[in-house]
């Protein structure tokens, strides 16, 4: 408390004067307050909050590593996680130690002087829960305020721990636990929260299974909640919770089914506090199911679906909105990472948002209004052929909503950009935006019904296999790179070389520099952030899709990022997820990474008839596919490749699994409520003649290690 007025003292000492002495760093670990977050440009050495500030920037206005300098950049200390799975978060640094979360939505502390571990904090999520995450076991990032942590879990819980020790202040379930076992109550949390004057914000994720979206806030310190923000109407049977859900049922049909798997309009990244308009600016999720046919086959725009929602942060009621996507069709969340900033526009200095979103349009709009300004595609873009700045609406091609016949996507259900962060540097006035060039051919599955496991998607899963078998010259892949935007024209003003899969997350300096990961090629680099040319880069043995950060310690300047990710071998292959820390002559090295042999291709020989096969293929599709990947094979590190399982040659073993749940604390739950015996050897064949198929093409690699890494 002491800390707390001391700092409001200062804040009102320096309306008279005194400035820099806000700057003087408070006592105790993560005492972050109001007035800090408010200030945090103040604070450069900092990094208090997941977007570095609360324009959500990722900004730093530290110098001593630039353009000149970067060339004595190395790595000053690492650290070892205990988990080999991939990494998202972004780090914080208060006041000497390092917070930085990982997969299951465990927490570290960090000596920042000596790389010590001060404690580890385990929320215990259930590993059966994972069934019910869709893209990765994965966490974005912290919250750190008056003396806690906050770290939202796979779970659902926003959970407050104390900075001092890493034991738990509170935990709250942020769904209704009463119907904690509903199939309709399948969120997670793999955001970072952000803390709104004394509340803590977070949405949950869940669009694929069947949840209604929503964004609330927590009292700090209590945990209770102080207001709630459901994205989509609920039961129409009932009075809508506001005027903003009256206003949105309007858009949903009056009868049917849909509310029953909650519609969709999740919120689970891009959140923007911003004190200038006094809004709360987040972005929504897809509809459940993808398919716009079985959720609402009027074809009605479904709000708030693939928007930008503004809100009052003190009382959660609705300001005003802007939807990217109408009748989203396409998974085209509207949650890619946003910021503010004061940019020329016309002229003027303008107050706007930015957010390059996943449908491969870049969205200016005023922050105070939501008025659109600018709307232009970023990368390759197929569904519309521009938006209509009378109305704000996407002008939709029509062959791209799929109904009668496959439509090559492009962005692809990837997206033109993810959750990967921007950054902004006021002194290039550029955005740099981890850009997407993806394809995904979208056919609509005539079979959908809805499941209480698995994705709820309406669409072919296997789709991509199938259409370029039928047409192999239609264009396809998935590449990554970095471009810088110029958000008052809209422009490319440069852009990096492509690599393969998504490009990571990126931070601005006022060192002139643009740090990035290369994702999947397993870099950490910087740009010049004028230029693009790349000036420095650090071979991390491992793939870097987390944003980095930059803070100052003893009149020193570091770099730090999480790195881990998926690397050649898959989920079996060590992935070397670790915390680097780099700083001018750092001179520590990595250990050399070690030799890895997949698990060789090695199936029982397919025996079982077409027509099982063909069986055995449609319940994959819809119940394997999206954590296992789309033929039989991982799909990343985050799951094990079937195709090499042991137990495709025990029926005994594979049913232990698939319908008794043997793995569910590996996060593999029992599928027994849509798969009977039957069924579950149809899909052990179809994976055996997947594998079969696979072994055909490609020459079995030498020797197995007797134990896979886990
Ligand atoms: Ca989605």
């Amino acid at each position: 408390m002491k800390i707390r007025l001391a700092c409001l003292g200062l804040g009102a000492l320096l309306s008279v004067g005194f400035g820099p002495l806000l700057a003087a760093p408070s006592k105790g670990p993560a005492a972050v307050t109001t007035e800090r977050l408010l200030r945090a440009s103040e604070e450069p050495g900092q990094w208090m909050s997941y977007g570095g500030s609360h324009s959500e920037q990722r900004f730093s206005g530290l110098t001593q590593i630039n353009r000149d300098s970067v060339k004595q950049l190395g790595l000053a200390w690492f650290r070892d996680y205990d988990t080999n799975l991939q990494q998202q978060g972004t780090p914080l640094y208060i006041d000497g130690v390092v917070y930085v979360s990982t997969a299951w939505s465990k927490v570290y502390a960090f000596d920042a002087r000596t790389g010590k571990p001060l404690w580890q904090y385990n929320p215990k999520v259930p590993g059966e829960w994972a069934a019910n995450v869709c893209c990765g076991l994965v966490n974005k990032g912290l919250a750190a305020y008056d003396g806690k942590i906050y770290v939202g879990t796979l779970d659902a819980r926003l959970v407050a721990i104390d900075a001092k020790n890493g034991k738990e202040v509170w935990s709250t379930v942020t769904l209704d636990a009463a119907k904690r076992n509903d199939p309709i109550q399948r969120y997670s949390i793999t955001m970072a929260p952000r803390i709104v004057k004394g509340k803590v914000v977070i949405g949950a994720s869940g669009g694929e299974f069947g949840v209604r979206g929503w964004i609330a806030a927590f009292d700090a310190k209590t945990g209770k909640q102080v207001w709630r923000f459901y994205t989509v109407p609920g039961d129409p049977n009932l009075p809508p919770e506001n005027e903003a859900m009256r206003k949105a049922a309007a858009t949903w049909p009056k009868t049917g089914d849909w509310w029953k798997i909650g519609g969709g309009g999740t919120v689970w990244d891009a959140a923007v506090y911003d004190p200038k308009t006094n809004l709360l600016y987040f972005g929504t999720g897809n509809g459940t199911p993808w398919n716009q046919k079985y959720r609402d086959p009027s074809g009605g725009d479904n709000l708030f679906l693939a928007s930008i929602v503004a809100l009052n942060p003190d009382t959660g009621e609705y300001v005003w909105h802007y939807q990217t996507t109408p009748a989203d069709t396409w998974d085209y969340d509207s949650v890619s990472p946003m910021m503010t900033a004061d940019i020329t526009w016309e002229g003027k200095l303008r107050h706007v948002l930015l957010q390059p979103c996943k449908n491969g349009m870049f969205y200016v709009l005023d922050a105070a209004s939501g008025k659109l300004l600018s709307a232009k595609a970023f990368t390759g873009v197929n569904w519309n052929t521009g938006v209509d700045m009378k109305t704000g609406r996407p002008i939709v091609v029509p062959e791209s909503r799929y109904e009668n016949k496959p439509f090559n996507l492009q962005p692809g259900v990837q997206g033109g950009h993810g959750w990967h962060a921007n950054a902004y540097s006021p002194d290039t006035g550029l955005i740099y935006v981890a850009t997407q060039d993806a394809y995904f051919p979208m056919i609509g599955d005539a079979t959908y019904k809805q499941a209480g496991v698995g994705y709820n998607l309406g669409l072919d899963f296997m789709a991509p296999m199938t259409y370029y078998q039928k047409n192999p010259t239609e264009k396809a892949g998935f590449v990554g790179f970095l471009q810088a935007i110029d958000p008052s024209t809209g422009k490319q003003v440069w852009r990096t070389k492509e690599n393969q899969g998504p490009a990571g997350g990126a931070m601005a300096t006022a060192g002139g520099l643009v740090f990035q990961g290369g994702g999947a090629d397993s870099e950490l680099r910087a740009f010049d952030a004028k230029t693009g040319e790349k000036v420095w880069s650090f071979a991390t043995q491992t793939a870097v899709l987390a944003p980095p950060i930059s803070y100052e310690l003893d009149g020193k300047q570091y770099v730090a990022v999480s790195v881990g990710g998926a690397v050649p071998g898959g989920y079996f292959a060590p992935n070397y997820s670790r915390l680097l820390v780099f700083g001018l002559g750092g001179k520590a090295k990595l250990p050399p990474a070690k030799e890895y042999v997949a698990p060789a291709l090695n199936p029982p020989p397919s025996t079982a008839s077409a027509e099982v096969i063909k069986a055995g293929g449609e319940s994959y599709n819809k119940y394997c596919s999206s954590c296992h990947g789309a033929d039989g094979q991982t799909r990343g590190s985050n799951f094990p490749n079937l195709m090499v399982s042991a137990l495709l040659y025990s029926r005994e073993g594979f049913n232990q699994v698939v319908l008794k749940g043997a793995r569910k604390e590996k996060g593999m739950v029992s599928f027994a409520t849509v798969l009977n015996d039957k069924s579950a050897d149809a899909l052990r064949e179809y994976i055996i003649a997947q594998a079969n198929a696979a072994k055909k093409l490609m020459p079995p690699p030498a020797d197995a290690p007797k134990q896979a890494h886990e």
